[in-house]
């Protein structure tokens, strides 16, 4: 887990007070010179956004994808091991008889579960789920856990070095309910993603594609920043729709209630809202022609910028269109403005940015802000 975090800091340029000490790269740069640390930058980097990916529950999905793309099936042999072992004995004979051949009639509930998946394409669906699920619980908690490890246990005395907000931290009773609810968000978005993944697995319809040249070039190069622009916007329009007073105090207040956001605080949201950010990110799979790199290379950026930007902690974005970390930090802290998530573009189209000049409340909406009372 170093690695992670060393990742973190040489690929963001943390701020000066946290530039990295050579030491950290010592061995690697005493074999491959100045190249070590870029290796070690590459690789670590590549380890955190995998586990990234994990937050919106999104690894069984990517995984699938990514096999299909090589032209292998999902999920693996594991399948076809299980369904030579599990095995029904009969009475009558000594013989005993794979449980997929049982018929209805039994009344058994595994039966069933095999029967209603074969009906509707969905084999081996609780498998799925149970990777989805399980693998996205697991690394929610080893990135989030290690985060909070890093910065607001070991360097909980000088905050002003590291984080956005250096006086305010969550309470406890915040700090407990952001576990739970994030955990069982995971859990739930963790088996839609199983699903989804079991779906595609299966070779039911959805647009994605796997070979690189299928559609051509240009359209697979446009398909990448046009993939980007629609969830940005759909994540910016469904965002500043749920900041009105009525939706924002039903709905969305929920995941408001941390102000000074911590990595786990990403996914600590009403499940409602849970389901329409996954459907506004599954969209794309089920409507246009798009590879299934290019749709993973997407959904992986988004959830590793999604960690950073609640972890709380003051990181530059190494990626010119993308905004520092202190930009949705600043969303939790003002509330009604600065809507967008990876690109500030929405945000300056409709005048919502935060402005010095502006005052801003959880009681002053429609992203403006209000005069301060100086002028
Ligand atoms: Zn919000
Ligand atoms: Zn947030």
């Amino acid at each position: 887990m170093g690695i992670a975090l060393t990742a973190a800091r040489l690929m963001t340029k943390t701020k000066k007070n946290m530039a990295i000490p050579e030491s950290k790269a010592g061995w690697l740069s005493y074999y491959f010179g100045d190249y070590g640390r870029h290796l070690l930058a590459i690789i670590s980097t590549a380890l955190l956004v995998v586990m990234a990916c994990s937050l919106h529950g999104n690894v069984a999905l990517v995984s699938v994808l990514i096999y299909k793309s090589f032209n292998l099936p999902w999920p693996m042999p594991i399948q076809d091991l299980l369904n030579i072992n599990i095995t029904q004995d009969e009475p009558s004979s000594n013989v005993s008889k794979p449980i997929t051949d049982m018929n209805d009639d039994d009344g058994q509930i595994l039966p069933d579960y095999l029967q209603f998946c074969k009906e509707y394409g969905m084999k081996d669906w609780l498998l799925h789920v149970a990777y989805g699920a399980g693998s996205s619980f697991l690394m929610y908690h080893v990135v989030c856990g290690y985060l909070q490890w890093q910065y607001y246990y070991k360097q909980c005395n000088e905050p002003h070095k590291w984080k956005c907000q250096p006086n305010k931290f969550l309470t406890p009773s915040n700090e407990r309910h952001e576990i739970i609810v994030g955990t069982l968000n995971i859990l739930f978005s963790g088996s839609i993603s199983g699903t989804m993944s079991c779906w595609i697995g299966n070779g039911n319809y959805s647009t994605v594609y796997f070979r690189l040249d299928e559609y051509g070039y240009t359209y697979l190069i446009i398909s990448i920043p046009a993939v980007f622009l629609y969830i940005e916007a759909s994540a910016y329009y469904y965002h500043r729709m749920a900041h009105l007073p009525f939706l924002y105090k039903l709905i969305h207040k929920h995941h408001h209630r941390y102000h000074s956001p911590t990595a786990y605080s990403a996914v600590a949201m009403s499940p409602i809202e849970i389901i329409l950010f996954m459907v506004f990110f599954l969209v794309p799979l089920f409507t246009v022609p798009v590879h299934a790199w290019v749709f993973t290379g997407n959904l992986l950026y988004i959830n590793y910028f999604g960690m950073l930007d609640h972890s709380g902690v003051k990181l530059d974005s190494w990626i010119p269109w993308q905004p520092n970390s202190m930009y949705h930090d600043n969303h939790h802290r003002y509330f009604h403005c600065n809507f967008g998530f990876n690109t500030t573009l929405f945000d300056r189209l409709h005048d919502t940015l935060r402005r010095t000049d502006r005052e801003y409340g959880e009681d002053i909406f429609y992203g403006k802000g209000k005069p301060t009372k100086k002028q």
